[in-house]
């Protein structure tokens, strides 16, 4: 089982349907792990086991949403990992998502699984047809998870056609797309002079509500002239954006093998 499966089966044998539910805390007592809170500095979350119990120590953040997503992350270290000791540096799955450790990777996935299962969070998804920013904001209330976390599960859930990026003035963070969307779309590495992204961070006006853009603002492709998306974006960090990007419009996925596309993303 992947880690999201272990997660999943986590919740479906606790027999929790309701995101009201999901009390990770409980969760996680009921696998060994007390969690504590203090100012931790230098990281955000240790996990330390001894013999079959452990104790998480979370550092206090004024987002419940981080902190959840934290005390997942190390419920995660000991389920998957157990037998070392953690620190911790990121409460965010979008900053592992610029880097590249795989434990971290991991523990984050089954992080966003347990706090966000498929049949609980589908539904709610399912309710909006291009999910607005409040909407996601609704989203992410329901599960109490952070905006980022609730955008990166959105694309990975795979229901919507959506790819969600993470963009600085200069270059491409990083970015997460509906497993569905075709590899042959290839993301630009900066932020296009004529995306609202690129509007939002030179003059700081975001654009809440998913609004039509050519998808040659985006796409590097040579035929991504002929489409058209719908684009939203918010402030992330400091000097960064978070773009969503809907896939409107179904000749997008019949456009076929592009020739000139490398086959990485
Ligand atoms: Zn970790």
């Amino acid at each position: 089982m992947t880690p999201g499966q272990r997660a999943e089966a986590r919740i479906a044998e606790l027999g929790i349907r309701e995101p009201k539910d999901l009390d990770v805390e409980a969760i996680a007592f009921d696998a060994g792990v007390s969690v504590c809170y203090a100012p931790l500095i230098g990281c955000e979350a240790t996990l330390v086991g001894f013999g079959s119990r452990a104790i998480a120590t979370i550092r206090n953040s004024p987002v419940r949403g981080r902190e959840r997503f934290s005390i997942g992350h190390e419920l995660a270290h000991w389920e998957l990992h157990r037998g070392k000791s953690f620190r911790c540096g990121v409460d965010e799955p979008a900053l592992n998502l610029e880097s590249n450790v795989a434990l971290e990777r991991e523990a984050d996935e089954f992080a966003s699984h347990l706090l966000m299962p498929k049949p609980l969070f589908n539904p709610v998804v399912r309710a909006y047809k291009w999910p607005t920013i409040a909407q996601v904001q609704d989203v992410a209330d329901t599960f109490q998870t952070s905006q980022s976390a609730t955008l990166i599960r959105m694309a990975k859930v795979d229901t919507l056609p959506v790819i969600v990026a993470c963009y600085s003035l200069d270059k491409r963070l990083w970015h997460c797309a509906a497993p569905h969307v075709p590899r042959r779309w290839r993301l630009k590495s900066k932020p296009d002079a004529d995306s609202f992204a690129h509007e939002l961070l030179t003059r700081g006006a975001p654009t809440l509500v998913p609004r039509k853009q050519s998808a040659d603002a985006w796409f590097e492709n040579d035929d991504a002239e002929k489409y058209e998306l719908l684009e939203q974006c918010v402030p992330g960090m400091p000097g960064k954006v978070l773009v969503t990007l809907y896939l409107t419009e179904d000749e997008m996925f019949d456009a076929g093998y592009d020739p000139d596309v490398r086959w990485k993303r």
